[in-house]
């Protein structure tokens, strides 16, 4: 993929540019260019071992690219440490959420905030606790003893505490039920309209396209679709079966 479809007027947050990731010989992306603005949402769908979650661990700064460029908030990436890329607005919600189990839900909540050092933390750990009372119910609990989808809340209000322009999640909605998934994605789409920039990996195409404003289809390291998630439905070549997404007008949410 080159330049993105219908590109919003925002700031650039992240330019990736001829990435490629290695995995000792096992060439996992090959040859990515994606970028994402401010306030916009990115759905990057496929199947087991597409190399999607490789392709944003690089942008997160957890794995080196072993050819191409990654720019955060229009500064090099190369050289960068990790607290670079949130101090550069970026946070991620990795696969299977890391949240730590033997600390407690509030002690978890902290950990996103440790970069800031204004004196709102705490009242954005409040407005967490209003968004989700259970979480304010166990604040002093181990998040260990958290169900998935607590867990996966948690670890997305952790992330945002940080307070990033853009958030980053691998598999949202991996292991959920659905009741749960529309609750997580009720969330996204709460952050997003709070003006914060999405870029969601998914194996649940149809809950990526209700909420992106544009996807990139993955297969064997490289995207091969591209567009609004209408325009990637009409693509001939888009197996709507095998994604799971409705071909009708509307997003097709199951
Ligand atoms: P999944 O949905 O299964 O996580 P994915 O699209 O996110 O898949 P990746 O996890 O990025 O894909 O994996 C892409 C390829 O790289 C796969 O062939 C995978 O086996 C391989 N791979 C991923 N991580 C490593 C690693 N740490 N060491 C070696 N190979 C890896």
């Amino acid at each position: 993929m080159s330049a993105p479809v219908n590109p919003p007027a925002g700031a650039c947050l992240v330019d990736v540019q001829g990435l490629v990731i290695r995995y000792g010989g096992v060439a996992a992306v090959q040859g990515v260019d994606l970028r994402v603005h401010e306030g916009e949402a990115v759905a990057i769908i496929g199947p087991n071992g597409a190399g999607k979650t490789s392709l944003v661990s690089a942008i997160a700064g957890i794995v080196p690219p072993a050819a191409g460029t990654i720019e955060r908030a229009g500064m090099p990436a190369r050289g960068q440490a990790l607290s670079d890329v949130v101090r550069h607005g970026i946070a991620l919600v990795p696969e299977g959420r890391n949240i730590f189990g033997g600390l407690t839900v509030l002690e978890n909540l902290r950990l996103g905030a440790t970069i800031r050092r204004d004196g709102e933390i705490l009242s954005d750990i409040d407005a967490v606790f209003g968004d989700f009372p259970i979480l304010g119910e166990r604040r002093d609990q181990p998040a260990g003893q958290l169900s998935g989808g607590e867990q996966q809340m948690l670890a997305i209000a952790r992330a945002t505490l940080s307070r990033p322009r853009l958030l980053i999640l691998d598999e949202p909605s991996l292991g959920l039920a659905p009741a749960i998934v529309d609750k997580v994605y009720a969330l996204l789409r709460q952050i997003r309209d709070r003006g914060v920039a999405l870029l969601v990996v998914e194996q649940n195409a149809a809950r990526a396209f209700a909420l992106a404003d544009r996807a990139c289809v993955m297969s064997r390291g490289t995207f091969t679709l591209t567009g609004t998630p209408d325009e990637i439905r009409r693509q001939e070549s888009f197996d709507a079966a095998y994604f799971g997404v409705a071909m009708s007008a509307g997003p097709g949410v199951p």
